[in-house]
């Protein structure tokens, strides 16, 4: 039985003081949710406090990148021992944002998630179409090779760290949600190429995450899934009461 998780993605978004009042605010009503994984990603600079005001309780604390080494001449970058070191959980790769605006690859995100591991941090592995692509018909290929490069440093005995997010390029920040059939149409294909690559045992356990226009109206539906082990959530992690409400629609 895969545990649910649901993760906030802020983006570059808030301040400090509304970091403090949203983590503090979510810290009070997890002990209603002990049944799943509930993490946030705030942007850097509000990391440690954001790791201090977690700290001992089940709210996990994400980073929403990181650099491919561990040190070095890299101005403006983060490394994950350097995540490590202020107590970090998690960190997400491969989001399509980064993709986009900064051209990442898929060989540069297969170096970060080995990198992560190496340091103790589970990735988050985003992956996901865009809207010509699943026009084209070429969703399954696209996610098929995102999945394979990606995860390609990765061996069997340690790919139980990744968490993997499906986000369809088309439903991130768009309000227009993938339909639950269509979400777990990919993700029962992801959990298939997770097979072919490290067998059965380890695809059963492997969680998937939907994210793209996660919202409490559709939250249900979509997590109820059984391919779909919980959301990503951008825009609707940003207030408090909707990002509680997504948590409340996990049964
Ligand atoms: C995201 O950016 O990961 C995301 C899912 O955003 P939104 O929920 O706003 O579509």
């Amino acid at each position: 039985m895969r545990r649910k998780i649901i993760v906030g993605n802020w983006k570059m978004n808030l301040d400090g003081k509304s970091v403090e009042n949203l983590i503090t605010g979510l810290v009070s009503r997890l002990g209603e949710f002990k049944h799943l994984d509930v993490g946030v990603a705030p942007p850097f600079v509000y990391l440690p406090m954001a790791v201090c005001l977690a700290k001992e309780k089940s709210l996990a604390i994400a980073a929403q990148n990181c650099y491919p080494e561990s040190r070095g001449a890299f101005t403006g970058e983060i490394s994950p021992p350097m995540l490590a070191d202020i107590g970090v959980d998690m960190c997400i790769v491969g989001h399509s944002e980064r993709r986009r605006y900064f051209n990442e690859s898929n060989e540069f995100i297969a170096r970060k998630v080995r990198t992560l591991i190496d340091n103790n941090i589970k990735p988050i592995l985003c992956v996901g179409e865009k809207l010509e692509e699943r026009d084209a018909g070429e969703t399954l290929e696209v996610v098929g090779d995102q999945v394979r490069k990606c995860l390609s440093e990765v061996g069997s005995d340690e790919v139980g760290e990744v968490v993997l997010a499906y986000e369809p390029v088309w439903a991130i920040g768009t309000g227009r949600n993938a339909t639950p059939e269509q979400a777990e149409e990919v993700h029962r294909f992801i959990r298939g190429i997770i097979g072919d690559m490290y067998g059965e045992d380890v695809s059963s356990e492997m969680r998937i995450m939907y994210g793209g226009s996660v919202k409490p109206d559709n939250a249900y539906d979509l997590i109820a899934k059984d391919e779909i082990d919980g959301a990503l959530v951008g825009g609707a992690s940003l207030a408090l009461e909707q990002f509680v409400g997504i948590i409340s629609k996990v049964l």
